[in-house]
C-alpha cells in the first residue's frame, strides 16, 4: 500500500512549522505524492493563524509544482465539542477539515468527557475527518465513536506522526485501525508535517496497517482514483 496524497499538513501560518505553500508543495512533488492538503491549525491555538488566513485561502492557486493543493483547517476540538472561534464565511474556502484534540484547547480530562467531545465532532457537518485520534492521552470509547462514523460521514485520521510522539498511541492507532476495517468506516492516512522534508512520511502507520490486513480500498488516499472520488461524492472536482 502507498498513499498518493497528505491531507494533514502545516506551513508556516503557524509558527512551530517552517515551511511556506510552495515549500510543502515542493515536497509533495519530491515524494511523488499528487495532492497536498494544507491545513493550518484553527485561530484557537496560541500560534495558529487569523482567521482571515482561512478566508484568503481560495487564493492559492489549484496546483503548485503539478501537486494538486487542497485548502483545509486542522480544528481545535474544544470542551464539550465545540471548535475554534471562525466566522462560517471564513470557512467558505474550505475543502477539507480535521478535527482534533490539543493540549492547548483541550487540557486531557476523562474518558467521558472526551467521548462526549468526539460524539458532538460527529455531528458537526463542517468536519471531513477526526484527526490523530490514537493520541494515548485523549482516550475514548473507540467502539461507540468509531462505529458511529459512517453515519455522519467522517473520516478516521491514522497519523503517523503520532507513533513518534507519544508512548501509547501505536497500540492505540492500531485498534482503531482495526475498528474501522471492523465497521468498514474510511481512513486517511497522514504524516502531519510541519516541514516539507516530512511531507509524505507515513512509514509506521503503513506498516501497521498491513500488518493487520487493512482494506486498501478503505483508505481514501491510496489511489488516484479514491482520493478523487471522494472529493467528487462531496462536490469537489479535484482533477480538472
Ligand atoms: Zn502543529
Ligand atoms: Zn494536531
Amino acid at each position: 500500500m502507498q498513499i498518493v496524497a497528505d491531507l494533514h499538513t502545516h506551513t508556516i501560518a503557524s509558527t512551530h512549522a517552517y515551511s511556506t505553500v510552495y515549500e510543502m508543495a515542493r515536497g509533495a512533488k519530491n515524494r511523488g505524492l499528487i495532492a497536498i492538503g494544507i491545513t493550518d491549525h484553527g485561530p484557537d491555538m496560541a500560534d495558529g493563524p487569523h482567521e482571515w488566513h482561512f478566508s484568503n485561502l481560495d487564493i492559492l492557486p489549484r496546483q503548485i509544482e503539478g501537486v494538486t493543493v487542497i485548502r483545509g483547517i486542522e480544528f481545535n476540538i474544544c470542551p464539550g465539542g465545540a471548535l475554534d472561534h471562525i466566522k462560517e464565511s471564513s470557512l467558505k474556502p474550505i475543502e477539507f477539515a480535521l478535527a482534533s484534540f490539543h493540549e492547548c484547547c483541550f487540557a486531557p480530562s476523562t474518558k467521558a468527557a472526551h467521548t462526549e467531545a468526539l460524539e458532538a465532532v460527529l455531528q458537526d457537518k463542517r468536519v471531513n475527518a477526526l484527526g490523530h485520534p490514537g493520541n494515548a492521552k485523549y482516550d475514548f470509547d473507540k467502539e461507540y465513536i468509531i462505529s458511529r462514523c459512517n453515519q455522519y460521514d467522517k473520516l478516521v485520521e491514522i497519523n503517523s506522526n503520532s507513533f513518534a510522539i507519544r508512548k501509547g498511541s501505536r497500540e492505540n492507532c492500531t485498534e482503531i485501525a482495526q475498528l474501522c476495517k471492523k465497521y468498514q468506516v474510511p481512513i486517511v492516512v497522514d504524516s502531519d508535517s510541519h516541514i516539507e522534508y516530512r511531507v509524505g512520511c507515513v512509514d509506521n502507520a503503513l506498516s501497521m496497517l498491513e500488518e493487520i490486513g487493512f482494506p486498501e480500498e478503505l483508505v481514501i488516499n491510496s489511489s488516484r482514483e479514491r482520493l478523487d472520488s471522494y472529493f467528487r461524492g462531496r462536490g469537489l472536482h479535484l482533477f480538472e
